[in-house]
């Protein structure tokens, strides 16, 4: 693996872009590169494969896509004649990562004259197909529907000169893997490759090391420090109080969005049924909606119109909220990870976020390992009008060899965190 050794650029002039994409990037208001692009744009352009640890919100989606415009835009020059094949396809796992990175490259390629679409599955491939047959240059597709249309016969690969695999990690979480190699396996071997993952766990590094060629490592934003940009903090409340305590906290003038998190889908319904009884207007998104239900639930939220969206952490992969002022954990999720991926929803492209969790007793314990992986306490809030009627600590956690002592039979043994 090569190192990376030129300092990060500051600029996007400076990065060498075309003036159409520069202009786009105007429009779009970017000022200065994020440091994933200031690294991974120069070694795009060179034409390298890369391997990307990096999660949503650090501008990941811009760091590959503005590249591969630039690419094919140049090569589209010395075309004599129109190319309808695909040049460059990007594998991602959701249906809302593939419809957003479509949008940016919408964005980012308006003034490039290259072509794109999307295709993902749960709605009718009729639409998807006519996009298809017209040609498009740079194609984002979700891996199951891909090879549908592969396997239909719409959709030729051989042609491709760039694969991005987005979002890796979830893929294999999804149990994509099979997919993954059915798709490894229509492309030309002799191609430029992208990876992109927010973790790196010994599975996603073989995957890598079959898909990547020689490829130049760039890391930026580590799972743990994303937390460090938003400001966290948690109420103790019992459970059948957190109802009463988010309508409270809902009615302060400084949330102007807020994306609640719940660990079900019906906890998710009954939530919304609840906020919007007690005049909070509000949806909820997760996956036993239609896509349609959930994309107009999504653009609502995006456009002002709800103020408040319910969501499950599966449908809210990819959401992407430009100035989502609060995450609230309506729930503490139970996989530590899925904290720091819910937060890191507020507080984009480094700016400033809030995320708020609530947590009952029997929920200390998931907050605990949050607290080991992202390395620091989340402050509780003491002063509010719910508190717990038990009263809650966050010491640490007991040793094994502490638990031993402190049980013996007879003697009633410490429950973590209970001070009774
Ligand atoms: P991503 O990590 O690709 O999901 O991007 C996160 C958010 O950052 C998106 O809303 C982008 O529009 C925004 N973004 C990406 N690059 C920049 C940039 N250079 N300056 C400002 N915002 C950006």
């Amino acid at each position: 693996m090569q190192e990376l050794l030129s300092q990060p650029m500051i600029s996007f002039e400076n990065l060498g872009l075309i003036e159409p994409i520069q202009r786009a990037l105007k429009t779009e208001g970017y000022i200065k590169p994020t440091p994933i692009q200031e690294q991974s744009i120069p070694i795009i352009l060179d034409r390298k494969d890369l391997l990307g640890c990096a999660q949503t919100g650090t501008g990941k989606t811009a760091a590959f896509s503005i590249p591969i415009l630039q690419i094919l835009h140049e090569q589209k020059q010395n075309e004599t004649r129109r190319d309808r094949h695909i040049k460059a396809l990007i594998v991602t796992p959701t249906r809302e990562l593939a419809i957003q990175i479509d949008e940016s490259i919408q964005a980012y390629g308006r003034f490039t004259g290259l072509t794109h679409s999307v295709i993902f599955g749960g709605v009718s491939q009729r639409p998807q197909l006519s996009a298809l047959q017209r040609g498009v240059d740079i194609l984002v597709a979700t891996p199951g529907r891909l090879l549908d249309l592969v396997n239909q016969g719409y959709i030729n690969l051989s042609h491709l000169a760039i694969l991005v695999l987005d979002e890796a990690d979830r893929m294999l979480d999804m149990g994509f893997i099979h997919d993954v190699k059915k798709i490894l396996a229509l492309v030309p071997p002799k191609r430029q490759s992208l990876f992109f993952s927010a973790t790196m766990p010994p599975a996603i590094v073989k995957l890598a090391g079959t898909i990547l060629q020689n490829p130049v490592k760039v890391e930026v934003n580590p799972i743990a420090s994303t937390a460090e940009k938003v400001q966290q903090s948690v109420y103790f409340v019992d459970k059948d109080k957190k109802g009463p305590l988010l309508i409270h906290v809902l009615s302060g003038p400084e949330v102007s969005s807020a994306l609640i998190f719940t660990r079900t889908k019906y906890g998710a319904d009954k939530l919304a049924t609840f906020l919007n009884r007690a005049g909070v207007k509000s949806d909820a998104i997760h996956g036993n909606k239609s896509q349609e239900a959930r994309q107009k639930a999504l653009n609502n939220f995006k456009k002002g119109k709800t103020r408040v969206l319910v969501a499950t952490d599966i449908a809210s992969r990819g959401i992407d909220v430009d100035d989502l002022s609060h995450v609230i954990n309506y729930e503490i999720p139970n996989v530590p990870d899925t904290y720091v991926h819910r937060i890191g929803r507020t507080g984009r492209a480094g700016a400033e976020g809030i995320a708020l969790s609530f947590c009952d007793s029997e929920e200390m314990v998931y907050l605990r390992d949050i607290h080991k992986l992202i390395d620091q306490t989340v402050p509780v809030v003491e002063d509010h009008p719910f508190p717990m009627m038990k009263k809650m600590s966050m010491k640490p956690a007991p040793s094994p060899k502490q638990k031993r002592n402190n049980f013996s039979p007879g003697k009633r043994r410490k429950v973590y965190g209970r001070v009774s």
